[in-house]
């Protein structure tokens, strides 16, 4: 037996991942110009949205150029390939190049290269401190949509071993864990949680028969809560990516857990979803990215995710800027007095506050001015809610940027599904 790995430092590409501000913006801008001319020449569908924008390919060299062009929401790429199936010109490749068809929810339909070219989930990989030589248990699904196929390749590709064992099948999953010695897991958090609970029902030792060291989540909010208590019954660690099916990873964690760092290999925007624009720091807007993927390029894809990045240093050492957390979807997205509301705010606020369980933030708008308020039900109901009304509306302004008025609703008023941000305005 050789020493204990370290899973906590180093990377998957150190040059790339630990370029300074202005080589990563020459790189990135290299790449972008190639992929815009290869897109704008063997696919169509692009062709078509470039002249569409009356954006001529070489006028995009720079990241920043990419404001010129309209975002491509996937609603969009659905319409795309129904004129014309499959693909709808969108790929950029002869077909008999292609490796696999995909079909995902939609329907959508994604050609898969030969061999996966693309090693942004093994830079994910690594820096969750995945190394060569892990035996990974794959629990995503390997049919009709390209999520898990597109992880086997990039575990092997870091010299990771695959255990493909899909979806389901509980029992049988953890005797495989046991049997191989399975020591990485692969999925979301809420199939790791019922393997641990399945597997002490069954008697397993979660630290001694199940030897997991780590694990990749994605596909799922990761509650912190969730996160500490997996890592701590397993005794492994776990970290989170972000991503599509369409086009790959846009954000994965690194042993510092304090955001989600973009792969050296993609441009990601934080856009205003109305108008398309860049947005800075700290402000809530839809992912876009722009992958430079030769088969099938997307150039500024939205993916209808809402989220904000920080460009703070980590201290990893890696030097791509980094998602802090999916606030939520572009379609729960709110605009009031001119500023966006989105269900993530609501959660803000009310973590704040442990005396309220249930919350809703309620948009109305009476004699053409809209009016906030945030109903939520209480823990209990022996508090004093004067004070807990005014403690709530002071702090409204801070989270919400907006002021309004709390409403205390009976336990059991909001049943589930209900909508974070329920916006009754009516317009005529
Ligand atoms: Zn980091």
């Amino acid at each position: 037996m050789s020493g204990p790995i370290d899973r906590t430092t180093g990377y998957f590409h150190a040059e790339l991942e630990r370029m300074d501000p202005s080589t990563r913006a020459a790189y990135l801008n290299r790449q972008l110009t190639d992929i815009v001319d290869h897109a704008y020449r063997n696919a169509p569908a692009f062709r078509d949205i470039f002249d569409g924008a009356g954006v001529k390919p070489e006028s995009i060299r720079t990241v920043d150029d990419l404001e010129r062009l309209p975002i491509t929401e996937k609603t969009q790429l659905v319409e795309i390939q129904k004129k014309s199936p499959p693909f709808g010109g969108l790929v950029a490749v002869p077909l008999k190049e292609l490796g696999r068809i995909f079909a995902s929810p939609g329907p959508i339909y994604e050609p898969y290269e030969l061999h996966l070219e693309d090693d942004r989930w093994s830079q994910a990989f690594f820096a969750g401190g995945f190394r060569a030589g892990d035996i990974g248990q794959i629990t995503f699904s390997y049919h009709m949509v390209p999520f898990a196929m597109m992880l086997d390749e990039s575990l092997i590709k870091l010299g990771c071993i695959s255990v493909p064992t899909g979806v389901g099948n509980t029992e049988l999953q953890l005797a495989i864990m046991k049997d191989v010695r399975v020591n990485a897991y692969l999925g979301t958090p809420s199939f790791l949680l019922a393997l641990a609970d399945r597997a002490e029902a069954l008697g397993y030792d979660l630290r001694k028969d199940i030897k997991l060291d780590v694990g990749f989540v994605a596909a799922e909010m990761l509650p912190e809560s969730l996160r500490d208590q997996l890592e701590s019954r397993f005794d492994m660690l776990i970290r989170q990516s972000y991503g599509t099916a369409d086009i790959g990873c846009l954000g994965f964690e690194c042993y510092h857990k304090n955001g989600m760092h973009y792969p050296y290999n993609v441009i990601v925007e934080i856009v205003d979803p109305a108008t398309g624009r860049r947005l800075g720091p700290g402000e809530v807007g839809e992912v876009a990215a722009t992958c430079f993927n030769r088969t099938y390029p997307l150039i500024r894809f939205g993916t209808g995710d809402l989220s904000y990045y920080t460009d703070e240093p980590c201290p990893c050492g890696r030097t791509t800027h980094r998602l802090v957390r999916i606030v939520g979807r572009v379609d729960q997205v709110t605009k009031v007095k001119g500023m966006f509301i989105h269900p993530g705010q609501a959660d803000d606020l009310a973590k704040k506050f442990p005396e309220v369980t249930q919350y809703q933030v309620v948009v109305t708008r009476a004699d053409h001015k809209d009016s906030i308020f945030f109903t939520c039900e209480l823990a209990a109901e022996d508090v004093d809610k004067e004070a807990l009304k005014a403690r709530i509306e002071d702090e409204m302004p801070l989270v919400l940027r907006l002021r309004g008025e709390v409403q205390f609703l009976p336990a059991g008023s909001l049943k589930s599904p209900f909508k974070k941000i329920d916006d009754r305005r009516v317009w005529d």
